[in-house]
């Protein structure tokens, strides 16, 4: 399969992340001289804030920035992004800081970041001629997968570990996908999508054959902080990390703007998030090591759970280049995060927000971040898909008779 350089967009080529080889546009995910993961590179053009702003309150209105045809907003797909960026001015008093926002990525179609980064798989993948849509996840991109083929029209298949939460079982069978779950943990549901890619040429596994061209979703993310930001780069920004790739696509996204001219200034410190019970990149920062040793998973912030993250040695670069860290916090603390989002703020996080919340928190309290800086938070996912994680700590204040006097008791305690 090959493709014209012009039905991606502004997209020209793929570029080695290791190496810098040149590959063409197509189903390349790997350097064919040393392996490496592949980039897409772009001839940007001239990109005015005027014609960003005239188009779709989407994602698609950075069309000229990602991998897709310039018609993209009008084929059939879900349409994420443009989610809030929420003055989180309660939360910030709480912890000593003086500027807060939380960018609510639960707005989307299915109610996390994955929506951004399939539909720009999609996109990319009808250009390179697959026809089914597929992945490995841990939650949140089977949900979108399998939203995103449904309003395609076209088949997908889903595989998850058996042990995910229900309700995002439920919300990715729900469309109608082959939804497939594999005895094993997300490495293992992830060697099997390898395995099968190798067999399908026909399958576009979004974060497998075609990560390069999923990856670059997420920059959207940086894209809109700034725009909703005023035109401004915040000055630290915490993002939770599982294979690492939103982290270092937002990155990414920052230096892009700064360098079409779009905004001035200094790209932000870029903080990492993780649960301890699946830290490989948080321990590698704190060591000094610039190799990520893969761990075994275990704790309740399941959509994180990598234990091998492909982009870990990147996230490692990000966060020292840009004077950011990472750092980790334990499933307690995940709780308290939750907990803490939703008391001040009005937003129930899942798992994911809880970490990178407790991790704002912690980082604060040790002084690595800077309390007087503007400060962006990601919150990637809706605690409805991680009720489990919060039901045993929350629940009513008690039960009681309908009379006025059994509330009274109950509220006066006596
Ligand atoms: C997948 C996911 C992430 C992180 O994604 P990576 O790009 O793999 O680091 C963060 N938050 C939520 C809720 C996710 O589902
Ligand atoms: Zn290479």
């Amino acid at each position: 399969m090959t493709v014209t350089t012009t039905s991606l967009g502004r997209a020209t080529h793929l570029s080695c992340r290791e190496c810098g080889a040149t590959v063409e546009l197509g189903p390349h995910y790997a350097c064919l001289e040393c392996f490496g993961p592949l980039e897409v590179a772009y001839d940007y053009g001239t990109i005015t804030r005027e014609r960003i702003e005239s188009g779709p309150r989407s994602i698609w209105r950075y069309r000229d920035l990602l991998p897709v045809p310039a018609d993209v907003a009008e084929i059939p797909n879900t349409d994420p992004g443009f989610t809030p960026l929420v003055r989180a001015d309660n939360l910030a008093r709480e912890l000593g800081l003086r500027a807060l926002w939380i960018k609510n990525d639960a707005a989307n179609p299915t109610h996390s970041f994955k929506d951004r980064v399939v539909a720009v798989a999609l996109a990319a993948a009808r250009e390179l001629g697959f026809t089914v849509l597929a992945c490995p996840s841990t939650g949140n991109l089977a949900n979108a997968v399998a939203a995103a083929a449904a309003r395609a029209g076209i088949r997908s298949y889903v595989f998850i570990p058996s042990n995910l939460e229900q309700p995002k079982i439920v919300t990715s069978a729900v469309y109608g996908t082959t939804l497939v779950a594999v005895d094993g943990n997300y490495d293992d549901v992830n060697r099997l999508a390898s395995e099968l890619a190798g067999e399908h040429d026909d399958w576009a596994f979004v974060n497998v054959n075609v990560r390069p061209y999923y990856a670059e979703g997420s920059k959207t993310l940086g894209y809109e902080t700034v725009e909703q930001l005023g035109w401004r780069l915040p000055r630290q920004v915490v993002i939770p990390v599982a294979s690492g790739s939103q982290l270092t696509k937002v990155d990414k996204a920052f230096h892009e703007l700064v360098r079409l001219g779009l905004v001035e200034g200094d790209a932000p410190a870029i903080f990492g998030a993780q649960a301890t019970g699946c830290s490989p990149v948080a321990e590698a920062f704190k060591a000094g090591h610039d190799v990520v040793r893969p761990v075994r998973p275990d704790t309740i912030a399941k959509s994180l759970a990598i234990g091998n993250p492909a982009d870990g040695p990147y996230v490692l670069d990000v966060a020292r280049r840009t004077g950011g860290a990472v750092e980790d916090v334990s499933d307690d603390e995940v709780v308290e995060g939750i907990r803490l989002l939703a008391r001040t703020e009005g937003i129930f996080a899942e798992t994911a927000g809880g970490v990178t919340v407790a991790v704002l928190a912690k980082l604060l309290r040790e002084g690595k971040l800077d309390p007087e800086a503007e400060t962006v938070v990601f919150n990637t996912g809706d605690g409805l898909k991680t009720l489990d994680a919060v039901s045993p700590v929350v629940g009513p204040a008690g039960t009681i008779e309908p009379t006025t006097e059994a509330f009274h008791r109950l509220v006066n305690g006596g």
